[in-house]
């Protein structure tokens, strides 16, 4: 059955409200910096051939704290480099906030960024267009696969921009999740038909098997407070409850059925544990890493 339910997606201004508040209630960033931190430098050893220029891609980069975070490992290992750092980014907001990030951080003029605020898709008409033979180096696509219609042809388009041992990482919520349990129930109740939302790496592996492409894969736990969600008309809650469900204003427009099951479902053991008087959401993350060998 085709959703009634409005997607949070069309409402910018409330999304950034609940991702942001999201990021307050998760471990999410915190489990990506300690990826980032402990594993990333390895992967990034072996890219760029000893060029002293690399190219960068970031897909759906949000504010940018996770990019530069990025960027800043890379600097570590390659300190004498320049680097061209192409931000593909839809929302103008999102932009502004990267581009105030940026101009708080001191030492990144070896940086030149190229802010494109487009989607995936527009970016991927915009190089054909412009028939571009630039390779790039490293592309990451941060928890966005769910906002495009086809995650498998953006992969396959993104890893044709790969230059010879370029890297092409993909983080999303793993395969092994609350959430792929809250999607596998209520997938055709909740899900945007227009873009796939329900996506996790368990679904991205499958692709790439099917492909015979090879990959490393990582899991990251991670977990999100959710127990505001059960407090009847708590604001705090209804954002987070969009959140999860992706739908705007979920609590107010979704059946009742709908709205009880979904949140009995958030509680149960498959999606959350108790403890303290607080239900915490399994929100484990996967991360895949595509090589470029040839
Ligand atoms: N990578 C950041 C932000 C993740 S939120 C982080 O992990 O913190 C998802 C981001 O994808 C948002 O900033 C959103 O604006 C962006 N986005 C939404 N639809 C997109 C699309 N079709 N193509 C590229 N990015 C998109």
């Amino acid at each position: 059955m085709a959703s009634s339910l409005r997607s949070l997606v069309n409402d910018d201004s409330r999304y950034q409200k609940c991702f942001q508040l999201f990021l307050e209630r998760s471990s999410e960033h915190q489990s990506m910096r300690d990826f980032i931190h402990n594993v990333l430098p390895d992967i990034l050893g072996s890219i760029g051939n000893g060029k002293s220029h690399l190219n960068i891609i970031g897909v759906g980069s949000g504010a940018g704290e996770i990019d530069l975070e990025m960027l800043s490992k890379l600097r570590l290992k390659y300190p004498e480099v320049t680097v061209d750092n192409e931000v593909v980014e839809p929302s103008g907001t999102q932009l502004q906030n990267y581009k105030a990030l940026v101009s708080q951080k001191p030492a990144l003029d070896y940086i030149k960024f190229s802010w494109n605020q487009m989607t995936a898709i527009e970016f991927e008409e915009h190089c054909k267009a412009k028939k571009t033979t630039k390779k790039a180096d490293f592309i990451h696509m941060i928890q966005m696969l769910y906002y495009v219609k086809d995650p498998g042809a953006t992969v396959n388009f993104f890893r044709s921009l790969l230059d010879k041992n370029g890297k092409l990482l993909i983080i999303l919520v793993s395969g092994e999740s609350g959430w792929e349990k809250l999607w596998r129930t209520y997938r055709t109740q909740l899900c945007n038909t227009e873009i796939s939302q329900c996506v996790t790496t368990g679904d991205i592996k499958s692709l790439l098997d099917g492909q015979r492409v090879s990959y490393r894969s990582y899991e990251l736990p991670s977990q999100m407070e959710i127990t505001e969600c059960f407090t009847d008309g708590d604001e705090k809650g209804e954002l987070l409850l969009d959140f999860l469900t992706e739908v705007l204003d979920f609590s107010k427009t979704a059946s009742p059925e709908l709205k009880a099951g979904v949140l009995e479902l958030l509680r149960h053991p498959d999606c959350s544990v108790e403890s303290n008087g607080k239900v915490i959401f399994n929100n484990n993350l996967g991360v895949i890493v595509i090589d470029q060998l040839t």
